[in-house]
């Protein structure tokens, strides 16, 4: 680990001006924010990331959940991932995000682990922690040791020559599905970001994932009110029970009336450079009567556009296999 200066901000504003006027030219190289630290700290202690400066704030007025006049919920930044998987609300009205929480990760990093780092969640790419070897997303211009070597946790939609890494993050992948919207605060105002806008395809700069400039800060999440009728499932497949990340997932809201799908919202995880939203697979829902068939043809347009690499083609069949079986499950009567 170099060496770093660690500051400790007072408040919001105090964050953003010392993210905002320390940083270089170099994207956002010189300032991090730091709260559960669960992936800072591990990428500092092996010199991926090499902040000059480091800002505190976890103990910033950000950790509340409460309900938005809207109908909906706002959840802070510094919200701890457990409390936000056990919190009333969330259970109540949008389980699939609860459900994400307590598939990732374990107790232990979930009771640090925080609503906004969890967003910023980095690729478990090996190549990427280890600094011996090329990679575009830490080392711009240096190559993709992936495309050539170890790939088969990698993603299959979303890829670019420069960088096939897939977002390691279940909670994200509930949020896409959920259409939540990030909030921002930076040197030029708050603004607030919708999440399919939030994070960036990889393309020819890779190490830019996501819309946030130096200094900017993340200051909540809100969610919209749940869909009327709808219910909501998070499907996780993976090598282990536990303690693992996706090779494939599944975040569905499903609302049938009638005997057809009225609403589907369906976003997919351990397959895309970001949290995948497939409108293809939406739009292949709404409209039809649930059941096999519906739930294939959603499927197969959800992943038409997958670009397997050299050991993960199975991802593609996996990941159809477990959309189906999570609308399965979502639709069948309890
Ligand atoms: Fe780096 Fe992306 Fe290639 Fe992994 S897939 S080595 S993160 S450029």
């Amino acid at each position: 680990m170099e060496l770093f200066q660690l500051s400790r901000a007072s408040n919001v504003e105090d964050a953003v001006r010392v993210g905002a006027t320390s940083h270089t030219a170099q994207q956002g190289a010189e300032v991090r924010f730091l709260a559960g630290g669960t992936t800072l700290l591990d990428l500092m202690k092996l010199n991926v990331e090499k902040p000059g400066r480091v800002v505190d704030i976890s103990r910033l007025p950000l950790g509340a959940i409460e309900a938005t006049a809207a109908g909906g919920v706002e959840i802070g930044a510094t919200v701890r991932n457990a409390d936000l998987a056990n919190h009333p609300l969330i259970r109540g009205a949008y389980p699939v995000l609860s459900q994400a929480l307590l598939s990732g990760a374990s107790a232990q990093l979930r009771n640090m682990a925080t609503t906004g780092g969890n967003l910023l969640q980095r690729t478990r790419c090996v190549y990427f922690r280890d600094t011996a070897m090329p990679c575009n997303k830490r080392n711009p211009g240096s190559g993709c040791a992936a495309k050539t070597g170890f790939n088969r946790t990698q993603a299959i939609l979303g890829v670019s020559d420069a960088c096939i890494a897939s977002n390691p993050s279940d909670m994200n992948v509930a949020l896409m599905a959920l259409e939540a919207s990030v909030h921002i605060q930076g040197a030029r105002g708050e603004r607030s970001v919708p999440i399919d806008e939030f994070f960036l395809l990889p393309g020819d700069t890779p190490e830019r994932e996501t819309v946030l400039e130096p200094g900017d800060l993340i200051t909540h999440v809100t969610l919209p009110p749940p869909a009327p009728g709808g219910r909501s499932l998070y499907l996780k497949l993976r090598d282990r029970a536990s303690y693992e990340f996706a090779l494939a997932s599944a975040a569905v809201i499903v609302t049938v009336v009638d005997g057809k799908v009225s609403h589907a919202r369906v976003a997919l995880g351990g397959v895309g450079t970001k949290p995948w939203r497939s409108r293809e697979a939406e739009a292949a829902l709404t409209g039809a009567a649930p059941g096999s068939e519906a739930f294939q043809r959603a499927a197969a347009d959800a992943l038409a556009d997958a670009q397997p690499q050299s050991e993960n083609g199975f991802k593609v069949e996996l990941a159809q296999r477990c959309l189906v079986h999570a609308l399965t499950l979502v639709t069948t009567p309890a």
